[in-house]
């Protein structure tokens, strides 16, 4: 006899297979049973033992439904900024620091829908959430005259520590997504953190970030002369943004837009 073992692990299906030794299968009728689950749709032979449900209701998923509900996704507030030049979120930098295009999938509020979404991307593990947001922004982004120009896309980086609490940085899986739509490179090792000592923990906030250089750049020559987007996960004062630009600004040639999950404004 044997037994498949269904390990899901996102949108990894493992199957394992183990056969008794003295009851081996003939490999070709093994092959065969292996190929006609696989064909007759493994995906919702998981759902039944497995149910999906909606990162916000938490209701089952329908078919065809990823991460979250129809009804769910139809009440997120949109914040169409793609499609708006000069928008609040490319104001907010005006004066601070050159954005050539600005965007925001969706608006942030304590209570709404949005928050719920992210507190389950960042704190509860649900990382498809990243990939949901990702296809829904890359899709936009790649219908709109505004980002064309787009060469590269390039995430914030994360804390060491946080990301190592999480097991991966949020932004990450968004920008994968992104850079896969658009066909461009998503860059990971140019932009990088600084360790902070724990005294400059200490100062506040915005100037922390300018003044004491929190993010710095390696491997420029790849973004030399390119025009990059650079991804967050929620925009709120900018002042992440506004560090981590004056950071790439010391790359020759370099133009920079913005697009991030949500904006608090
Ligand atoms: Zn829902």
């Amino acid at each position: 006899m044997f037994t498949f073992l269904i390990n899901r692990n996102l949108y990894n299906v493992k199957i394992l297979i183990y056969c008794a030794k003295d009851e081996i299968f003939c490999l070709q009728e093994l092959n065969y049973l292996i190929n006609s689950y696989m064909r007759c749709k493994i995906s919702d032979i998981i759902q039944l033992f497995f149910p999906e449900t909606c990162v916000i209701c938490e209701n089952t998923l329908a078919y065809g439904e990823i991460s979250v509900c129809l009804s769910c996704s139809s009440v997120l507030p949109c914040t169409l900024f793609t499609s708006e030049p000069e928008n609040q979120l490319e104001k907010n930098f005006f004066g601070r620091i050159p954005i050539i295009e600005g965007t925001a999938l969706l608006y942030y509020q304590v209570g709404n829908p949005t928050q719920k979404l992210l507190h389950q991307l960042k704190y509860k593990g649900r990382e498809e959430v990243g990939t949901f947001l990702g296809n829904w922004l890359g899709e936009v982004i790649k219908q709109s005259a505004r980002f064309k120009e787009i060469e590269a896309v390039i995430p914030v980086p994360l804390h060491l520590k946080k990301e190592r609490q999480r097991g991966y940085n949020q932004v990450s899986e968004f920008g994968r997504c992104i850079s896969l739509i658009l066909g461009v490179p998503f860059i990971e090792n140019v932009l990088i953190r600084n360790v902070f000592k724990e005294s400059q923990t200490k100062k506040d906030r915005i100037h922390r970030l300018i003044s004491d250089g929190l993010y710095a750049v390696e491997n420029s020559a790849v973004l030399k002369d390119k025009h990059i987007l650079l991804l967050d996960d929620v925009i709120t004062s900018g002042a992440t943004i506004e560090a981590c630009c004056q950071a790439l600004y010391q790359i020759p040639g370099i133009k920079i837009s913005v697009a991030a999950m949500a904006y608090t404004g």
